[in-house]
């Protein structure tokens, strides 16, 4: 059976279940202070007959400690005093009920699991991860009097014994932050790696968008290259909470290092650049075709060989064959292919969020393939006339997360520069991460080998 809460304990369920607790035992503290307050607001030389007699002097000082003294009878400090409690870790394994870990750190008690059944907030330790951690401290009798879990959302869930009572909270958990430094080596796939390096998936997605204007994480990594990455993560009693940001990164592709480094702004902001200061982020130069005009825009339009009316979702511009076509910005060549409507077509990928597309090419620039990097205003192929057309043009595409946005009009993203003062203070930061970096990837070495 459920107990009946008296008021008291009711409500401090209730006041409990959205406040944040840095340290274990703090839901004990808050329960007093949250009665010191009320003591504090009541009119001086008012009796509290709930809690005995408690009278209020003329000092507000003395008050504070008469009624905390009356109220600190917490059992667990009791409990510390006359019985050991007993601490509980366990580990959740896949298919794992709250029933059954508890069984497995020997705990038998009904009452908790009936609680656990009946009240909202505790309710919440039907959904138990597998990894995570759940804490308990019990009584020599078996009785919890203490459990904390924390939610992958990073939210710790509570329950507290007090007496016969038990009552839950939830709210955010504190947490420290963590740097870390991983290394690893690709022997299979970049994934099966960065497994083996116990990197969490977001900093192995982050490395990817990172690089991803300079390695074509599909095509062209291969067995031997490298990455060290040093990141943050948000660590709550030794366990990881989240994964947050990427500070340094390395990766060694087919010999090619590349390196980048986050750069706070001083504004809240920052960038990622790398090691001698360059940008990161892509500039784009605004047009494909040098000495070109734009014949048709990005709107709805009359299709000239289809004879209907479609969306046009990109932008063309009129030259005569043959005129060159440039990278718009610093990328990796993904689709480099023939087809029906695009004519020749070269798709480029330039990080993470941008790629962009050249259609109706004569020809494509020499020895150009697939998974190579290409750098802004680098000459891809010259305009023709392939596909679905009627006269010479380039018809270009721009992308955002693979949707047709009208780079006319669209906010073009742009290289950030770091001014002088900016790369004084840059400088000796970026010295300081290559040696860490080249460290991390010393110490994976000398781990394989
Ligand atoms: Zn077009």
């Amino acid at each position: 059976m459920t107990p009946i809460l008296p008021q008291s304990a009711a409500s401090h369920a209730r006041d409990l279940s959205s406040v944040s607790r840095p340290r274990r035992f703090a839901a004990w503290q808050r329960q007093h202070l949250q009665w010191l307050a009320a003591a504090l607001i009541l009119p001086l030389g008012m009796t509290l007959t709930a809690y005995g007699v408690v009278e209020f002097g003329p000092q507000t000082q003395a008050n504070v400690s008469v009624v905390s003294e009356t109220l600190a009878t917490p059992v667990l400090s009791t409990q510390a005093e006359t019985i050991s409690p007993r601490s509980h870790l366990e580990v959740i394994r896949s298919g794992d009920t709250i029933g059954r870990v508890l069984a497995r750190m020997g705990v038998v008690d009904s009452q908790l699991q009936q609680f656990i059944k009946s009240d909202e907030t505790a309710r919440k330790l039907f959904e138990l991860s597998p990894g995570r951690i759940l804490h308990a401290s019990s009584n020599a009798v078996g009785d919890v009097s203490q459990l904390s879990y924390v939610t992958n959302n990073g939210e710790e869930v509570q329950i507290v014994r007090e007496g016969n009572y038990l009552s839950a909270s939830s709210g955010p958990v504190s947490t420290q932050t963590q740097t870390v430094m991983k290394s690893g080596r690709i022997n299979s796939s970049f994934f099966a790696a960065t497994d083996a390096a116990d990197i969490p998936d977001a900093i192995t997605q982050q490395l990817i968008d990172l690089f991803a204007s300079r390695v074509d994480f599909h095509h062209t990594l291969q067995k031997g290259d490298q990455f060290s990455v040093i990141y943050e993560t948000e660590v709550h009693q030794g366990s990881m909470i989240k994964p947050g940001r990427i500070i340094a990164a390395q990766f060694i592709n087919k010999g090619n290092v590349h390196e980048a480094m986050w750069f706070a702004d001083g504004k809240g902001g920052g960038d990622y650049y790398a090691l001698d200061g360059s940008s990161l982020k892509q500039g784009f130069i605004s047009t494909p075709v040098k000495f070109s005009r734009i014949s048709s825009g990005f709107a709805m339009r009359f299709h000239p060989v289809l004879f209907t009316w479609k969306q046009h979702r990109g932008v063309d511009y009129a030259a005569p064959t043959g005129t060159e076509v440039q990278a718009t910005a610093d990328g990796v060549i993904t689709r480099l292919a023939t087809d029906a409507g695009y004519g020749n077509f070269i798709e480029i990928k330039h990080d993470g969020k941008y790629s962009t597309l050249y259609a109706h090419l004569s020809a494509f620039a020499k020895g150009l393939k697939e998974g190579q990097t290409v750098s802004q205003g680098q000459v891809i192929g010259a305009v023709g006339q392939t596909g679905r057309v009627t006269g010479p043009h380039l018809h270009y595409e721009f992308k955002i997360n693979g949707e047709q946005v009208d780079p006319l009009t669209v906010a073009l993203p742009q290289g950030k520069k770091l001014s002088v003062p900016e790369l004084q203070a840059f400088a000796p930061l970026a010295r300081s991460m290559k040696r860490q970096l080249s460290l991390a990837g010393q110490v994976e070495l000398a781990q394989l080998e």
